[in-house]
């Protein structure tokens, strides 16, 4: 088989794992930067160009697309997907999943657990905004964060007025969230690939941190997820339409309630943690999903 990587860099550990499992199978593996491709979108026969050449003959590609490289990423993608080549996600689940809020309207839809949460860009009654998710204390969110930055907990009603207030100033769009307290600082990543969970780890923020991301120096250990967990996690993945994706989860009170959904979740935290070899699992996946056709217009016109 002959499988790209839309990674932008071929040194990252998530990358050169993918490369190594698919040579170690015998695939042809090909790092391709996605901002480097160039199309004619408008030719009867669509093809990517990239360094002064087409790249054909791909059996699959495997998308790794940075948060700030979404909207071209998902473009070059979705010219693959023109050229029928097999897609480990599919580009319009990856641009369902990068907006946050169009993620938790259509988790909620389909009853899954959520903290409850209100969205806002310039509310002209704050007061009633705090109210709506239940008052202080609060998680007030820029919707355009990623790696824990722009996640706020606002701990009185005063304190959740100015920030709130502060991101309006900025034109923001925000998420104001109920603290979900009994977490304690820790999620869970399940790793869901095709449809089911294939590891999970825990990850616990540092000391007087309510936030879990390793970026924010957090740590990441092996858990045991309950049954309602792992069905949570793929009810997620399914309703995102991917194949290949992290769901996070806080413990409430309430249950299980997804955090959010990770079209490109990284690999060394939880081949770490677990011991598992991920990269080999997906490209197994892919060998036999690909050559199924099966992923194709799975998920599409479903928003
Ligand atoms: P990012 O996309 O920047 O990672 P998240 O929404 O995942 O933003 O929030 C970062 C972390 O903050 C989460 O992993 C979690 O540990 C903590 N967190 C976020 N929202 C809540 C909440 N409502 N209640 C408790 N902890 C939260
Ligand atoms: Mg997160």
């Amino acid at each position: 088989m002959k499988i790209g990587i839309l990674s932008r860099n071929p040194k990252l550990y998530s990358t050169r794992r993918l490369v190594e499992a698919g040579e170690k199978r015998g695939f042809d593996m090909h790092v391709v930067d996605v901002l480097r491709c160039y199309m004619n979108i408008t030719s009867m026969k669509p093809t990517v160009h990239y360094k002064g050449q087409d790249l054909v003959g791909f059996d699959a590609v495997i998308p790794r697309i940075g948060a700030s490289v979404t909207f071209y990423g998902t473009a070059v993608l979705r010219q693959f997907e023109m050229m029928n080549v097999y897609p480990l996600n599919e580009s319009v689940a990856i641009s369902r999943s990068r907006d946050k809020l169009r993620a938790l309207q259509l988790l909620s839809r389909k009853g899954l657990g959520l903290p409850v949460t209100g969205f806002a860009h310039r509310p002209d009654d704050v007061d009633d905004l705090i109210k709506m998710v239940g008052g202080a204390p609060l998680v007030i969110k820029l919707l355009e964060g990623t790696q824990g930055i722009g996640v706020v907990l606002a701990e009185t009603k005063g304190a959740a007025e100015s920030v709130i207030e502060a991101f309006m100033g900025m034109q923001a769009n925000i998420l104001v969230q109920e603290f979900i307290k009994e977490a304690g600082g820790a999620d869970i990543r399940c790793l869901v690939l095709g449809g089911k969970v294939v590891a999970a780890m825990k990850r616990q923020g540092k000391e007087g941190e309510f936030r879990s991301n390793i970026h924010r120096g957090g740590s990441a250990n092996l858990i045991r997820i309950t049954p309602e967990e792992r069905s949570t996690a793929v009810r997620a993945a399914t309703t995102m339409g991917l194949n290949l994706c992290g769901v996070d989860l806080l413990r409430s009170n309430h249950g299980p309630v997804v955090m959010e959904v990770n079209s490109s979740p990284g690999l060394e935290g939880i081949e770490r943690a677990t011991g598992k070899d991920i990269a080999g699992m997906i490209m197994d996946f892919i060998a036999k999903d690909a050559s199924q056709g099966k992923s194709k217009t799975k998920t599409r016109g479903r928003g």
